[in-house]
């Protein structure tokens, strides 16, 4: 992408309606406008961090097995009200009318409408264990919506539903989702710990919050250090496996991980000193089982293997995908900007001539980037007749994860400049050595 034919307003002031870092880095580097309370529109960069989130929280919720779906945002009150929580959900729920005077809402949450097309759909126990999930906007009339895209009224979610035969099974699907999420967070760059939650509706030890550590986190966090060490991707655990992934859930179990809501300091105090560790951090995700809440409410029955009926039991898993823009932001940035993770960056290289009036400096960027974009790698040129200090703050400010700087001295000795924006280390090296280093 030419920034010259781009669409990426960048602000020089911090603005002053932003409290937390990661507001004020996504305003300023052109990510999100408000366009009303909460509610957000993505700009071209900050769409394409936002797609990267979606398509690694899709793939490795594809690997273990689930299935992508699409439901609509729309929603009828009288599915709501199947299950009772129509009126209990108060007044978090956009509650909206059409043209008919039918009452309808703008979906907080999908239990309801999955468990009523399962219920329409699915007769057998032949048909489970299934786990369905999409991708999609939510709208949730928060009191007082913060922080960004970190606490909207629209933001987008991966939310998915399991069904299972039993409980035993309905666990399976808990511990896959599990080790799921921890993949799913190892592979965006960020370090997200598994804490027990407040148990839900129905107690029990099966709900777990994913939570980014950050300062500027709503909850306090206590958890043991080793959580520091541990790799979910590198692990060859499968997902069939039944004994191996309980004892991944035992493991957790084991090792102290909470926040303030359910900190227990006599747990606590077990943990070796030097292991301790606090601080603030963000919930990104949320898995819980909540047994037969829903289909008992909606009437999911399915004929069981010994000619009975049977209940099944649910559970859900979200991910705030859009809060996750923000949260990554919050776990890695400096005085300067953004340090975008590989895997999420919008592009993997910032190109930069710093004088685009200089036209063998120009031709050698122009030839760079063709060469990038042929060996596809995703770069942004920024080719604007520009002071080359500015650009190299708007670049900062962006934080893609290399820099490749075109200017007039290097040229004319045949070099260019390779900066690394998390390290800050500089190389000078040939164009091609660059290019090397760029598509290895
Ligand atoms: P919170 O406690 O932060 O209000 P929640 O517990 O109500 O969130 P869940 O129903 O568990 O949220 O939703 C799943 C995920 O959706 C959360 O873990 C969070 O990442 C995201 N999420 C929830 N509410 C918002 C919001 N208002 N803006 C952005 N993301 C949100
Ligand atoms: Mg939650």
């Amino acid at each position: 992408m030419r920034l010259s034919r781009a669409f990426l307003p960048v602000l020089k002031e911090s603005p002053s309606d932003a409290q937390i870092v990661s507001h004020k880095l996504m305003l300023r580097a052109g990510l999100v406008r408000q366009t009303a309370a909460g509610i957000y529109a993505w700009l071209p960069l900050g769409f394409r961090v936002l797609k990267k989130i979606e398509q690694i929280v899709r793939e490795e919720q594809d690997r273990a097995g689930s299935l992508e779906m699409l439901m609509p945002t729309i929603q009828s009150a009288d599915l709501w009200r199947e299950s009772g929580r129509y009126d209990a959900y108060g007044p978090e729920m956009l509650r909206i009318r059409d043209r008919h005077d039918r009452e309808m809402l703008f979906g907080p949450t999908n239990e309801e409408m999955l468990t009523a097309l399962f219920r329409d759909d699915v007769r057998s126990y032949r048909d489970l264990p299934r786990t369905l999930y999409h991708i999609q906007w939510k709208f949730r009339d928060e009191v007082r919506p913060r922080f960004g895209v970190m606490r909207g009224r629209e933001f987008l979610m991966k939310d998915a539903y399991s069904f299972d035969l039993d409980e035993a099974g309905a666990r399976q699907s808990y511990y896959t989702q599990l080790l799921a999420y921890l993949r799913t967070f190892q592979r965006l760059g960020i370090r997200a710990v598994p804490m027990k939650a407040a148990s839900g509706p129905i107690g029990g030890d099966l709900s777990h919050e994913f939570i980014v550590l950050a300062p500027t986190g709503e909850s306090e966090v206590f958890y043991d250090a080793s959580y520091e060490e541990m790799d979910w991707s590198g692990s060859d655990l499968q997902y069939g496996d039944v004994a191996g992934l309980r004892a991944l859930f035992d493991r957790i179990g084991q090792t102290y991980a909470a926040t303030d809501e359910t900190h227990d300091e006599a747990r606590w105090s077990e943990v070796p000193a030097t292991s301790q560790r606090t601080g603030r951090g963000i919930e990104v995700g949320h898995i819980f089982y909540f047994g037969t809440k829903y289909s008992d409410a909606m009437g999911l029955r399915v004929s069981g293997q010994d000619g009975g009926m049977v209940t099944p039991h649910m559970g859900s898993y979200g991910i705030g995908v859009s809060r996750l823009v923000g949260a990554i932001i919050e776990a890695s940035h400096d005085e300067a900007g953004i340090v975008w993770p590989d895997a999420v960056a919008p592009w993997r290289v910032g190109l930069v001539t710093m004088r685009a009036d200089d036209g063998p400096s120009a031709s050698a960027a122009d030839g760079l980037y063709r060469k990038l974009h042929d060996a596809g790698v995703e770069t942004l040129y920024d080719d604007r007749d520009e002071r080359g200090g500015v650009k190299l703050g708007s670049m900062d400010l962006i934080g893609l994860p290399w820099q490749v700087i075109v200017g007039p001295r290097g040229v004319a000795a045949g070099t260019v400049e390779l900066k690394n924006r998390r390290t800050g280390e500089c190389q000078e090296l040939s164009a091609e050595s660059a290019l090397e280093r760029l598509t290895a």
